[in-house]
C-alpha cells in the first residue's frame, strides 16, 4: 500500500518491532551480535557496519527522499565528508556560492589538501553553472535555498545540466526537509541532510543523512560509510525517529511563522533587506513555488542603518542568540561571526554575506509573540 507524506512520517522506515509488538522501533544499544557458526551471522556483524535503530531512520529517511537506500552519519559533516570521499585527487566540484560554513571549510581545508578542488558559482545563475563545466568537475553540489541568503537554485535544471554532461548533482536539502522538498524526484542524484536541524527537530542531537536512488552509487557510499566510521549511534537514530514523527506538523507551523515575520519585516520600515523565497518580490520566488511545497523558514535580513546590529542581538528576550536552526525554539545568528566565519572576509563580502547580516531560524512560537520580541529590540537597538 502506499500511503501519503503525513501518513509516511508515522508509519515510514520500519514501523515499530515485530517480535515484541513495540510500536516504537527498539534502540540496539550493542555493538556487536553473536554469530550461530563461522560465516553464519543474522544479518547483523558490527554496529559501525550495521545496527538495526540505525537501519530504521535511514529506510525512513529514504522512503520521505522518495529514494531506495538511506545512510545515516554521526553529524551533516560526517555525511558531507563520506559523499566528497567519492571523489579523487584531481576532481573538481562546482559549489553554490551561499552554503552552510562547515561545508566551505571541509572542502577549502581539507580536501583541497588532497587535490580535490572546488569552483564558487552562483548556481541560481544557470548559464553560470554551465560556463563552469570542463572535464576536471565531476559534481555539482549545490544548497536551494542557500545558507545564509536563502538564494534558490533551480534542481530540476541544474539536474539536467548534470545529466548532458555527465556531472553528478548533489542537493543539501537540509533547510526544507523532504516535507516540503524532494530533490531525487527532480533528478538529482545525492540528497544530503543535517538532521540536527528540522528532522531531529529539537536542538538535541547531531546527525547526517545521504540518500540516493542509484545501486552502484549507493554501495560505494554503504563502503564509505564503513570504512570512514562516522555513523549516527542508535540511540540519537532513536531521537531522529522521534523527531520525524512531527515533522509534518511542525514544518507547517514553521512556515506559517517565517511567512509572516517575513511579511512584517518587509512592510516595517525598519529593515533595508529581507531574504526569503516565500514573498513574491524575492528573486526566488517563481522557482521556489515551483519546486518546493513551502519556502521554509530561515529568513536573512539586514536592518537599516540607524540600528546597531550587535545592540539587536543582546536586547532579544524570548528569541535565542545561537547557532544552528530547525529547532522548535525561534534562533537567531549572526553569520559572519558565526555560522560563515570560516568563510575568508574577501568571499563573504562579494557573495554579499555582509557583517550587517542577521539570520533569523523561525521556531513554533507564536508569531505574535516573536514579532513583539524582534520589534522591541530592533527599537532599542537604535543608534544615539
Ligand atoms: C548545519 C548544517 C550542515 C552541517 O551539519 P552538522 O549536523 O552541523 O554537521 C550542513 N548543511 C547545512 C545547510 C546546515 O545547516
Amino acid at each position: 500500500m502506499s500511503i501519503r507524506l503525513n501518513s509516511l512520517l508515522i508509519h515510514g522506515g520500519i514501523d515499530g518491532d515485530e517480535k515484541t509488538g513495540a510500536v516504537n522501533v527498539p534502540v540496539y544499544q550493542t555493538s556487536t551480535y553473536k554469530q550461530d557458526g563461522l560465516g553464519k551471522d543474522r544479518g547483523w556483524e558490527y554496529s559501525r557496519t550495521g545496527n538495526p535503530t540505525r537501519a530504521a531512520v535511514e529506510k525512513m529517511v529514504a522512503d520521505l527522499e522518495q529514494g531506495q537506500y538511506g545512510l545515516a552519519f554521526a553529524s551533516g559533516l560526517a555525511a558531507i565528508n563520506t559523499v566528497l570521499s567519492l571523489f579523487k585527487s584531481g576532481d573538481k566540484l562546482i559549489v553554490s556560492d551561499n552554503i552552510y560554513g562547515g561545508t566551505f571549510r571541509i572542502l577549502d581545508n581539507v580536501f583541497k589538501n588532497f587535490n580535490i578542488t572546488y569552483k564558487i558559482v552562483d548556481t541560481s545563475d544557470l548559464g553560470a553553472v554551465e560556463a563552469a563545466i570542463d572535464d576536471s568537475v565531476k559534481a555539482i553540489y549545490i544548497e536551494t535555498p542557500a545558507n545564509p541568503l536563502l538564494t534558490v537554485t533551480d534542481i530540476a535544471a541544474v539536474s539536467s545540466i548534470g545529466k548532458k554532461y555527465g556531472k553528478l548533482v548533489i542537493v543539501d536539502n537540509t533547510f526544507l526537509t523532504p516535507y516540503l522538498q524532494r530533490p531525487l524526484t527532480l533528478g538529482a542524484d545525492i540528497v544530503i541532510h543535517s538532521g540536527t536541524k528540522y528532522l531531529g527537530g529539537h536542538s538535541d542531537t547531531i546527525s547526517g543523512f545521504v540518500v540516493v536512488n542509484d545501486k552502484a552509487l549507493a554501495d560505494r557510499l554503504y563502503y564509505l560509510q564503513n570504512a570512514i566510521g562516522g555513523v549516527l549511534a542508535p540511540w540519537d537514530s532513536f531521537l531522529i525517529i522521534r523527531g520525524i514523527k512531527t515533522l509534518g506538523v511542525r514544518m507547517d507551523r514553521h512556515v506559517a511563522n517565517a511567512g509572516a515575520i517575513a511579511r512584517w519585516l518587509s512592510s516595517s520600515g525598519y529593515v533595508s533587506r529581507v531574504y526569503y523565497p516565500g514573498l513574491e518580490t524575492d528573486p526566488g520566488y517563481e522557482v521556489q513555488s515551483r519546486q518546493a511545497d513551502g519556502a521554509g523558514a530561515m529568513i536573512s535580513f539586514v536592518l537599516e542603518d540607524k540600528y546597531d546590529y550587535r545592540r539587536f542581538f543582546e536586547e532579544l528576550h524570548l528569541i535565542t542568540l545561537a547557532e544552528s536552526l530547525g529547532g522548535v525554539e525561534s534562533l537567531v545568528c549572526h553569520p559572519a561571526t558565526m555560522t560563515h566565519a570560516a568563510i575568508p572576509a574577501d568571499i563573504r563580502r562579494e557573495v554579499g554575506i555582509v557583517d550587517e547580516l542577521i539570520r533569523l531560524s523561525v521556531g513554533i512560537e507564536d508569531a505574535e509573540d516573536l514579532i513583539e520580541d524582534l520589534e522591541q529590540a530592533i527599537l532599542r537597538s537604535e543608534k544615539k
